[in-house]
């Protein structure tokens, strides 16, 4: 019996230690299972747009004698392509620099961040034909980090941009609430479904592969946003927009 007891024990101790070991190492596998798919994804995406400048340029060889207007489709094509990747190559970029840790550099900030950063906003709506409201509600200056906030919401901003239609309208308010600023982006476009809002903040996730990517979607945006909220350890959620539309809400802790 003691001799039974102790091999079950010694056994038990290894299966323990066993599965203490494979416990230890899961976040090592998870972070280069991560790094591995990353790496597939981009070069997934970069696959895509060099396929088809590729072809494009193809074609152009093929009728030597064509004029530049002739081929303008296809040159325009292509340098949409380029466009394409030279966004999809900086987005890759600001990711593999923000993995290594962002550093919040809070500075003292009141209304003219928001204001100047509305009246781009307004600009860049009035000329894709959309309109823009902005509201801020801020007694006293706060400590932000300016050029992530900036970051963090022209994402929100671009795509509320980029998903409504003609007579589109995107609202943002800003609110300081104790340590807390609040930062709501919404619109009136084609909205995303209970499914999808679960993945739109991972990396490359685009509801509608090809719709987004006549958008120029990349499907990183969101991911990017998503990193920056998390350096600020607050909140970011999507719900839907009453009576159509998106609204993402965000939530900044602030610093004294
Ligand atoms: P992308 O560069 O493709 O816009 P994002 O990470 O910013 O990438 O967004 C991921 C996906 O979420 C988009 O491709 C789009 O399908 C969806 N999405 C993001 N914002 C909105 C929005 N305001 N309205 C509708 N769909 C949106």
């Amino acid at each position: 019996i003691i001799i039974t007891t102790m091999v079950i024990f010694w056994l038990l101790s290894i299966m323990a230690s066993l599965y203490l070991a494979a416990w230890t190492r899961r976040p090592v596998v998870a972070a280069f299972e991560r790094q591995k798919s990353f790496v597939e994804n981009a070069s997934h995406e970069l696959r895509t747009p060099l396929a088809i400048l590729q072809n494009r340029l193809e074609l152009l060889f093929q009728n030597p004698n064509a004029t530049i207007l002739d081929e303008s489709e296809n040159i325009s094509e292509s340098l949409q392509e380029v466009r394409n990747m030279r966004l999809l190559t900086s987005n890759l970029l600001n990711l593999a620099r923000r993995d290594s840790g962002i550093k919040i550099e809070p500075e003292e900030t009141g209304l003219p961040f928001f204001k100047s950063l509305f009246a781009n906003y307004e600009m860049l709506a009035e000329n894709a034909g959309k309109q823009f409201s902005g509201q801020v509600d801020l007694d006293e200056n706060i400590m932000l980090d300016q050029a992530l906030t900036k970051q963090l919401m022209t994402i929100l901003f671009d795509n509320a941009l980029k998903y409504t239609d003609d007579d589109g309208e995107v609202k943002i308010s800003v609110q300081k609430l104790n340590n807390q600023l609040n930062i709501i982006v919404s619109d009136n476009g084609e909205g995303i479904s209970d499914q999808d809002k679960k993945k739109v903040f991972d990396r490359f996730y685009r509801v509608d592969k090809a719709r987004t990517r006549q958008k120029g979607g990349l499907g990183l945006g969101l991911s990017l946003a998503k990193q920056i909220v998390d350096a600020y350890k607050g909140k970011v959620s999507v719900e839907d927009n009453h009576p159509k539309g998106t609204r993402f809400n965000i939530r900044l802790r602030l610093e004294k």
